[in-house]
């Protein structure tokens, strides 16, 4: 028996069209999974395992009900990664409420929404995976992102929330906290001839995390590996936190 097989499995991933969310919905697939993507733009060709595919904005997560009830009709979601996310930079004292609210319904509201949509499934089926991709902005401050870092501390205790709430149903809800992950989300510090190596330097394992550094923790996650882990937040940051 391999505890990380997936094989059986549907997993819906949000925002798989680029960086962690593409390479943990190619984890998923080769670990078995078939996958129903959810997001903008275009989502075809990113693997042959994916059965259905869903366009949606995030920043209406009101028009995810009517957007996802064919999906439910058509598929048991076994595994929810709530992937998709958003960043704004910029001062807290200047940043909008447009853009903060921008920022948490993509973060937020939506990961809430579909964990409701997709949990009440799990729960009628009497199992399920739920995986939210967090950040180290869960636990710390950061540095001129504030909608980003509420939002993902808001997400963080979501996770536990929803947990507590539904471990007794056998659906478990944990969340990735990843490090420094070279993606779109931080081409800005990449490129930035000041924080870059403040950055890297700083980071134990010496060197900048790939998406792919991301999909061990989420087949774990989203198999019956876990079956007895829930409303946990797995840093996978090369040891930055502990440093
Ligand atoms: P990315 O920009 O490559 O991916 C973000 C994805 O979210 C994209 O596929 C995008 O299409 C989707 N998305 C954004 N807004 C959307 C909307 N309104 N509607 C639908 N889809 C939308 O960046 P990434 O680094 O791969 O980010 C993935 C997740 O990882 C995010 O939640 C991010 O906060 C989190 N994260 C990233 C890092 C990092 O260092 N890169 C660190 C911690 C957490």
């Amino acid at each position: 028996m391999d505890l990380f097989s997936l094989s059986g499995k549907t997993a819906l991933v949000t925002g798989a069209r680029t960086g962690i969310g593409r390479a943990i919905a190619v984890g998923l697939a080769a670990a078995g999974a078939k996958l129903v993507l959810l997001g903008r733009g275009d989502l075809s060709g990113i693997s042959s395992s994916v059965i259905d595919v869903v366009s949606v904005d995030l920043e209406d997560p009101s028009a995810l009900s009517p957007a996802l009830a064919p999906v439910l009709e058509a598929h048991q979601i076994d595994v929810l990664v709530n992937n998709a996310g958003t960043i704004g930079r910029g001062p807290a004292s200047s940043v909008s409420l447009e853009d903060w609210r921008r920022v948490l319904s993509v973060n937020l509201d939506s990961a809430f929404v579909l964990s409701q949509l997709v949990g009440n499934q799990m729960l009628a089926a009497g199992s399920g995976k739920i995986v939210n991709i967090a950040s180290l902005l869960s636990f710390q401050g950061g540095i001129l992102v504030p909608a980003y870092t509420a939002s993902k501390h808001a997400l963080a205790g979501l996770t536990k929330a929803l947990a507590n709430e539904w471990a007794s149903s056998n659906v478990q809800v944990n969340a990735i906290a990843p490090g420094y992950i070279a993606t779109n989300n931080t081409a800005v510090l990449q490129a930035d001839p000041e924080r870059e190596p403040a950055i890297s330097s700083r980071i134990p394992a010496g060197r900048w995390g790939s998406p792919e550094d991301l999909v061990g923790a989420a087949v774990f996650l989203s198999s019956r590996a876990s079956d007895y882990v829930t409303g946990h937040v797995l840093v996978v940051d090369g040891g930055w936190m502990g440093r």
